[in-house]
């Protein structure tokens, strides 16, 4: 045990996205505060943040097929979709008040327009996107789309994807050119080099092992050096579990009654790199396909223009598989080390209830590369095998829990915010939507964690993000005037044809 021990205002837990923007709220709202975070890798944004670890897609429900259910009466239920999409406008605010007061710089290389597309095939799902489609236009978050079925029209859009293309089913496509591809890795350096320069005491190869409450309420954490060995106690009047895989055993750790009875399930992620540049270059959006029956939302099919360190690539998935770990870099033990006496139920009973998902993973980790050369084919009927490579992805742990809705041992996809009853606490479980609604589930934490101290923080929260606390959708005038300035200062105005 080393004799370093240190009092300090916050402890952010994991140098991922989500601790990079609680961080640098909290640095605007009360520069005061003192901010120490504990990574237990090298750098930052290396886990799921990571830019080769997730697809990159600034979710703003802009081509996602899973965000607009089809009800049983055939109308398009856009809900959830008008959520994410103002979630998304919610961190376009962010990341634009930060270049504008010159606290970041250099937009172009995190974030990048690229046309967001939909593309379904068969009778039924064109009619589907059809009527999704006049269901979202009508809607003044998502002017501007386009849809077609004509295959003149979509060879235009998608080449890559119309050539040679065999069947006789009826293809229908949306397009809408105000979609983005986001280096969520590169945001997340940019993030924390700014709080390095706020003075953010960020300790790297710091891996945090325990931590306890002390009597007068605050955080005792038992932080371990890496590098050294050495056993660290650092105390923290707040702390944020932003350890994304490793969130589920810190919030266990820290014993509070509100992260008893939750569960995590690991979902790893793989997706084929194109080694192409030929191919490479016919290919210039995001095209989003409808998953398979049975197959969990985030296996969406896609095929994703990207743009990684000044160059493009193109990446289709994700295939889902199956990682005992939390993190890429975890354990083997960490999901039978999450089961505990306080959710060993819930667990087996979302054992019992995930017979369809357990089997489609197993179907998955089986698929040989031909097979799936034969998923991407159904985007790219001429795919060769010797251009496309596989490389495996970030982890994603959904959560387990009891509902009301869906009773004992429920898998959830989206995120999940925990936080203790007294605000001194908050911990990040789930992956979905995930990086792109950073700003909103960090605004949520701040809102549960820090209720008294909001009301003298709203002015800054709306110079920050002006649409705070309005609805968008219901303000189109609003829209105009943030889609407009967070464009020009985001640089995503930039002519489609110079980031080809
Ligand atoms: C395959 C895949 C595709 C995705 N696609 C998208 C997408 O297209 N768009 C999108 O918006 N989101 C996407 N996501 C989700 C997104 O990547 C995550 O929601 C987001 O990166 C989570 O950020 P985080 O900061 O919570 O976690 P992470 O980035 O994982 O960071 C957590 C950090 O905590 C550290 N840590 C863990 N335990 C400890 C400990 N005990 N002590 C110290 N440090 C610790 C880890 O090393 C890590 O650096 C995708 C995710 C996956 C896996």
């Amino acid at each position: 045990m080393s004799n370093i021990q240190s009092k300090t205002d916050v402890i952010l837990i994991g140098a991922g996205i989500m601790s990079a923007t609680l961080g640098a709220l909290l640095k605007e709202l009360n520069p005061a505060w003192e901010i120490k975070v504990f990574e237990k890798l090298a750098s930052a944004g290396e886990e799921s943040s990571n830019e080769w670890n997730n697809a990159g897609t600034g979710h703003a429900a802009l081509c996602e097929l899973n965000y607009t259910d089809e009800k049983p009466d055939g109308s398009v239920d856009i809900t959830k979709a008008i959520k994410i999409n103002e979630q998304f406008q919610v961190s376009r605010q962010f990341w634009s008040y930060l270049i504008k007061k010159e606290l970041i710089s250099n937009p172009e290389e995190f974030i990048t327009p690229i046309p967001h597309m939909s593309m379904v095939q068969g009778t039924k799902n064109v009619s589907f996107l059809k009527k999704r489609f006049e269901a979202m236009t009508s809607n003044p978050l998502f002017q501007g789309m386009e849809y077609s079925d004509d295959p003149k029209k979509l060879a235009e859009w998608i080449p890559l994807i119309m050539e040679d293309r065999k069947s006789s089913e009826p293809i229908a496509a949306t397009r809408i050119d105000t979609g983005t591809d986001v280096n969520f890795g590169a945001l997340t350096r940019i993030m924390f080099e700014y709080l390095n320069k706020q003075n953010v005491e960020i300790n790297y190869n710091h891996i945090v092992n325990n931590m306890k409450r002390t009597r007068d309420g605050q955080w005792d954490l038992k932080v371990r050096n890496m590098g050294t060995g050495a056993v660290e106690r650092h105390t923290a009047k707040f702390v944020f579990i932003g350890s994304g895989g490793g969130s589920l055993h810190l919030l266990q750790k820290s014993g509070i009654p509100e992260g008893k009875g939750i569960g995590g399930f690991p979902v790893s992620g793989l997706f084929m790199v194109c080694t192409n540049p030929e191919v490479v270059e016919q290919h210039h959006a995001k095209v989003y396909g409808k998953a398979p029956v049975g197959a969990p939302p985030m296996s969406v099919p896609h095929l994703d223009t990207r743009f990684i360190d000044g160059k493009k690539s193109l990446l289709f998935g994700p295939f889902a598989g199956f990682s005992p770990k939390f993190l890429k870099t975890g354990s083997m033990f960490d999901l039978i080390t999450s089961v505990k006496p306080s959710n060993v139920f819930t667990m087996m009973a979302a054992g019992a209830k995930s017979m369809s998902l357990t089997k489609y993973l197993i179907q998955q980790v089986m698929l040989s590369k031909e097979k799936r050369m034969d998923d991407l084919r159904g985007f790219i009927p001429t795919a060769k095998s010797e251009d496309w490579d596989l490389l495996v992805a970030g982890q994603r742990v959904q959560v387990i829990k009891d509902t009301e809705a869906g009773g004992k041992g429920t898998l959830q996809f989206g995120t999940e915010v925990v936080t203790d009853a007294n605000g001194t606490i908050a911990a990040l479980l789930g992956a979905s939507p995930g990086a792109s609604t950073a700003v909103s589930v960090m605004l949520e934490v701040l809102t549960r964690c820090f209720p008294q101290e909001m009301k003298s923080w709203e002015p800054k929260i709306k110079e920050m993000i002006p649409s705070y606390g309005q609805s968008l959708v219901k303000n189109p005038e609003l829209i105009n005037e943030i889609h407009t300035s967070t464009s020009e200062l985001l640089g995503l105005n930039r002519e489609l044809a110079t980031v080809k």
